[in-house]
């Protein structure tokens, strides 16, 4: 069982699914309301955890917040290999939505293993759900890169506080699905070197730099990224050796905790800028500080998806969507950077520091304030 730690933000309430005629077990955590119904991705894996959806939830009260949405945080967590028929995932997809459509304080999203189909899938149920097919008036925020539009903005503004250039900087990328790619490709735009990418097949590296478009052309046939034609330069490995690839950027945009304090030294870069959820353990990301290494965290990084979302319920069209996100997450960005200048403080620490005023002011509002 999973120890809950209860605080003064959370979690309001963790709710356990289980149906067994469909093979659906899945866990719901809501982790604060204040600043209005929670919006969370429901993640699909056959590893996933309570204590992980528990972190997850947390993560976006903080990234709600710190992106200014009238939203409080939630996940979810559905067991299962993503990969399994359509058929059978929609059944289960469905299902997941029946036995939560109660839970009113909870919007679907799509996060790992779940897409847009499935939020169709969620809407038609129980008429819940962003992140929608543009047939059902969505903004496929995978499908444009939401999130890597984001990321390239947080790139930008932490080489500007570098005092480096994006255009030149060498990029390695851990995961190349709907975050890694449209990161690759906005930051390919703007002059930066992908020198590595990692997908779960392996890794792929070129100190030169790796052709985008023969990458892309790699995922449109649903291939792995070591299948990446040989040529001078070019070399493979398994999943996990991207993290010793020489770079100055490196983004992670694949599992949580990839970053530990058992392989943090392996780490080259001098900046990390976090598509994943929670891709680092606190103490790794204590040693990369110490180091030097500038971490952007990830409820302030990755915020481009949850803040197309948000937008996609308010009714916003999608260039305003991208243009909110450019704004808000540049703007984030620079807050935390001036304070870890002004403070020399963890990044994490100013950007929790500057979230949790704000869910505490908004709770500060509700009737049963104790601020
Ligand atoms: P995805 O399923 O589209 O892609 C995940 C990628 O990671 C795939 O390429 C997969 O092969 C790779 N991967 C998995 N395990 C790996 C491993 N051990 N080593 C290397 N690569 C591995 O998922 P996504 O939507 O791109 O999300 C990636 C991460 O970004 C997740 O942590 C997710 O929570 C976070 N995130 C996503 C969004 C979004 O808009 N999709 C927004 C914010 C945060």
């Amino acid at each position: 069982m999973t120890a809950v730690i209860y605080d003064e933000l959370g979690p309001f309430k963790i709710i356990e699914v289980y149906e067994p005629s469909v093979s659906l077990r899945g866990t719901l955590v809501i982790d604060n309301v204040a600043r209005g119904p929670s919006i969370g991705g429901v993640r699909m894996a056959p590893d996933v955890s309570t204590g992980e959806c528990l972190r997850l939830a947390r993560a976006m009260t903080l990234k709600n917040a710190a992106a200014d949405l009238p939203h409080g945080g939630g996940k979810s967590v559905l067991y299962g290999d993503p990969g399994m028929p359509l058929k059978q995932k929609q059944e289960l997809v469905r299902a997941f939505a029946c036995a939560l459509e109660e839970v009113e304080q909870y919007i679907f999203g799509p996060d790992m293993g779940t897409d847009e189909q499935c939020m169709g899938w969620v809407r038609d149920e129980i008429g819940r759900a962003v992140g929608l097919p543009r047939e059902l008036g969505g903004i496929p925020l995978d499908e444009i890169g939401a999130t890597g539009w984001g990321l390239l903005h947080a790139t930008r503004v932490a080489c500007d506080f570098q005092g480096r250039k994006l255009a030149g900087a060498r990029v390695a990328l851990q995961g190349f699905g709907a975050v890694g790619t449209h990161a690759a490709r906005f930051l390919a735009a703007e002059g930066a070197v992908i020198v590595a990418v990692a997908d779960i097949g392996g890794t792929v590296a070129c100190a030169d730099g790796l052709d985008l478009a023969k990458l892309l052309a790699l995922k449109e046939v649903n291939g792995n990224v070591i299948d990446y034609p040989a040529g001078p330069g070019i070399v493979t490995g398994d999943a996990d050796s991207i993290i010793d690839v020489p770079c100055d950027i490196w983004i992670p945009a694949a599992r949580p905790d990839v970053i530990r304090e058992d392989n943090v030294d392996r780490l080259q870069a001098s900046l990390v800028v976090s598509g994943a959820n929670i891709p680092m353990t606190p103490g790794a990301e204590q040693i990369l500080h110490a180091r030097g290494v500038l971490c952007i965290p990830d409820f302030i990084a990755n915020a481009g998806g949850v803040i197309c979302a948000a937008m996609e319920y308010q009714g916003a069209s999608e260039g305003a969507a991208m243009e909110i996100i450019e704004e808000k997450v540049s703007y984030n960005v620079q807050r935390v950077l001036d304070i870890v200048r002004k403070d020399n403080c963890l990044p994490r620490q100013a950007a929790e520091e500057m979230a949790v005023r704000r869910v505490r002011r908004a709770m500060a509002l509700r009737r049963w304030s104790v601020f």
